[in-house]
């Protein structure tokens, strides 16, 4: 009977293990754990078809040995068996466990373990047919796996309620098994069954356990491959997209902005230039928006500390939330910490655009009633924690709702009320921002009475020798932001758009220096050979036949070359300076063009 056994577990433990083995495997510690079990209950049933072979023909010397083998593949099988039930329970909840400490003296306890069962003395009886062995060692081990199967029993019963996870099967199992077989042994002592249910575990384990092989993570690998080609088919078709957008909206900002410095126009006519800037404002923030939030999923977007005044950028914050208000009939209050200090280090523009955006939400869902915004502030050492909060008194957020505030595209509530514009894209930038920034964002709403947004950011405070540095620049800036005169200087500006070029001419009016257009870079190299001089060009990048890239190269080849050249580019994406400062631009100008940037550009090149 137990030779039967013994061959029938062999059999299909080799099966199983060639088919195991001979597959490829990336490594884990349940895979670690399965080989190792293999490989005991290999060693244990060899053993025990050798006891059995030598002891009936009479090498007791060989079936000893052979014994004690066997004995101790049971101890190691039950103990790394109990292992793979620790590593598949949920025990990090039972706080006294520390694997540090138990690991250790759970391999020190197994090694004393093997040695009496080594050491401890074995007797045989026999009689006729039936054989079985007996004495101290048996003893020894049979309270030993008693021990380990209470452990297991009792990990079951504290994994209840995972019990539907299929890889408690084989533990199932192994229990009930192991409790019919030891009723049997009782009766029949020499029916050696515990080998039998040790491979039937480990077999019925294969099917559980998480058998990744190279073949599917070769095919996740693919499908990673594919997901990340269509995010960057998205990103550029979004870059693209924004530029297509920018360049019309550059020739629609630069014609208002001309239009509402003109004396001569009516009041009302002003009235619909400035409704023109204000549209096309807001079409330029949803455009910027899409940029910046498949920025941040590309990874892309970056935080760029610089030192800032945050008084002026909370002067500018109030200015451009009293213009939003325009006729709503809402409070406005503002305030901030005195001890805030004028200079503080960190990225001052996302801090802007993450306030402004609670601002602007604020506006847009509060009818009547109050905004409060307030920047309040605790200092450590060089440290200042701006704590912002924004209140309205507006249609406030549903409970049920919060969660889903800071998802992308999510809008609230909004679905019938078609008047308040916007995107659902806001508040999931503005979380973005805050945590790349170290920050945290929180919200408290009662629905139809309020919300308040509470952002709060650390930033470095400027002190000493930096400080001083800091207030000579901004004098610098001060000074050049006001229009300076270029009557003898000539511009060339070069741009496949000739909306583009009026644009560009109407913003340099002011400047009163004498402008050429040009619609191509083969125009421009002309110009250039046939010996014509300017002080500044500003070449667009996105040309048809030649890029301004490819002029610049050309341009840059001819020896006398030593004109300024700034790029004119509907390609906002962060770290696109670089790259065509890098490419030898001196400058970069987006579009649409800013005038202060204008300012800086010409002040720089031409004053
Ligand atoms: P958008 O305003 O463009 O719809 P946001 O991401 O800024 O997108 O806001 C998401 C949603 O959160 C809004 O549609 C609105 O339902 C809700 N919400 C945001 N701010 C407020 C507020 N101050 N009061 C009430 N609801 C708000």
């Amino acid at each position: 009977m137990t030779i039967f056994l013994s061959i029938a577990g062999l059999v299909y433990i080799i099966a199983l293990s060639i088919f195991f083995f001979t597959k490829k495997k990336i490594s884990s510690k349940e895979l670690s754990i399965f080989k190792c079990l293999i490989i005991t209950t290999i060693i244990s049933l060899v053993s025990e078809l050798l006891i059995v072979l030598f002891r009936t023909n009479k090498y007791f010397l060989i079936s000893d040995v052979c014994m004690k083998i066997y004995l101790i593949c049971i101890l190691i099988w039950t103990m790394i068996f109990t292992i793979y039930v620790f590593s598949i329970s949920d025990i990090k909840r039972f706080k006294f466990f520390s694997y540090k400490f138990i690991k250790p003296v759970y391999y020190i306890l197994n090694l004393f373990f093997a040695v009496a069962i080594a050491l401890l003395p074995i007797s045989f009886y026999q009689n006729g047919n039936i054989g079985y062995s007996y004495g101290p060692c048996i003893d020894f081990l049979y309270s030993v796996s008693f021990g380990y199967t209470m452990v297991i029993i009792l990990m079951l019963l504290l994994n209840v309620k995972n019990i539907k996870n299929k890889k408690y099967i084989p533990v199932f199992f192994l229990v009930i098994l192991l409790i019919i077989s030891s009723n049997i042994q009782k009766m029949h002592p020499e029916i050696l069954l515990i080998n039998f249910i040790y491979s039937f575990v480990v077999f019925l384990m294969y099917f559980t356990i998480e058998n990744p092989d190279l073949q599917m993570i070769e095919l996740l690998n693919q499908a990673k491959d594919q997901a990340e080609k269509a995010n960057n088919a998205k990103s550029d078709f979004l870059s693209s997209m924004s530029h297509e957008i920018r360049t019309p909206l550059n020739a629609i900002v630069g014609f208002s902005n001309g239009l509402i410095d003109n004396d001569k126009l009516d009041p009302e006519a002003k009235e619909d230039v400035k409704n023109i800037i204000m549209a096309s404002d807001s079409l330029l923030e949803l455009v910027n928006g899409i940029l910046d939030i498949s920025k941040i999923e590309a990874g892309k977007l970056e935080i760029i500390d610089t030192n800032y005044s945050f008084n002026k950028i909370f002067e500018e914050l109030v200015l451009l939330t009293k213009a939003r208000l325009g006729e709503k009939p809402l409070e406005f209050k503002y305030s901030y910490d005195e001890s805030i200090p004028e200079y503080l280090y960190g990225d001052g523009a996302r801090i802007k655009q993450v306030i402004l955006n609670l601002l602007t939400n604020a506006v847009k869902y509060t009818k009547d009633g109050y905004i409060d915004f307030r920047v309040r502030s605790v200092i450590k050492d060089d440290v200042i924690r701006l704590i912002v909060s924004v209140e309205d008194s507006g249609i406030g957020i549903k409970k049920e709702s919060i969660d889903k505030l800071f998802s992308k595209f999510e809008r609230l509530g909004v679905e019938k009320d078609t008047t308040v514009e916007g995107t659902g894209l806001g508040l999931a930038i503005t979380k973005r921002l805050v945590e790349m920034m170290g920050g945290n964002i929180a919200v408290q709403s009662i629905y139809g009475r309020g919300s308040i947004f509470t952002v709060s950011i650390d930033q470095k405070i400027v002190k000493g020798a930096e400080l001083e540095k800091v207030k000579a620049q901004e004098n610098v800036v001060k000074e050049e932001s006001s229009t300076i005169d270029a009557s003898n200087k000539n511009v060339l500006v070069v741009d496949d758009n000739n909306l583009n070029i009026k644009v560009a001419t109407r913003l340099l009016t002011p400047y009163k220096c004498n402008v050429t257009g040009l619609s191509s870079g083969q125009e421009c190299i002309d110009k250039f050979v046939s010996g014509e001089k300017f002080d500044l060009i500003l070449l667009d990048d996105m040309m048809p036949k030649m890029s301004g890239s490819e002029t610049l190269v050309k341009l840059k080849e001819m020896p006398s070359f030593n004109t300024p050249v700034v790029v004119l580019t509907a390609n906002a994406i962060s770290g696109m300076k670089e790259e065509y400062l890098k490419k030898g631009f001196d400058d970069y100008l987006s579009k649409p063009i800013e005038k202060a940037e204008l300012n800086r550009v010409i002040k720089k090149y031409l004053g």
